[in-house]
């Protein structure tokens, strides 16, 4: 069976959406991923770099290492938030809907993250 390339419910062999609206929201979903593409990567690339560095030197410098994460963490999940983009498997895995969903999941987890580093930052200062 085909399924719609948005919600990922089954179709006719003819159809490539459900729904209009799933084409709609599909259409949406790739304007703002042309538009921000670019910043969104860039973007995404410094906070996980920062990240990486804030839990390398947080043996050394505490305060800092964990600072530069927990920004990191938050700065990416509010973009992954604003701007749920997955990468191209998950598309084709989860279909549109769900892998959107599944990355604002993976925002929350990073600001779960920056909240966990701040607790063992309290934890070692302490
Ligand atoms: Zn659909």
């Amino acid at each position: 069976m085909k399924k719609c390339e948005f919600c990922g419910k089954e179709i006719s062999y003819d159809d490539m959406y459900c729904s209009e609206d799933c084409e709609k929201k599909n259409l949406q979903y790739y304007n703002l991923s042309n538009r921000f593409a670019k910043p969104f990567s860039m973007i995404n690339v410094v906070c996980l770099f920062g990240i990486t560095v804030g839990m390398f030197i947080f043996p050394m410098a505490k305060p800092f290492g964990a600072a530069l994460a927990i920004t990191c963490c938050a700065v990416l999940g509010v973009l992954l938030l604003l701007l749920p983009f997955p990468t191209e498997s998950m598309i084709r895995k989860f279909k549109l809907q769900k892998a959107m969903k599944v990355t604002r999941l993976v925002g929350v987890g990073m600001m779960f993250l920056g909240l966990l580093i701040s607790g063992l930052l309290a934890i070692f200062l302490s």
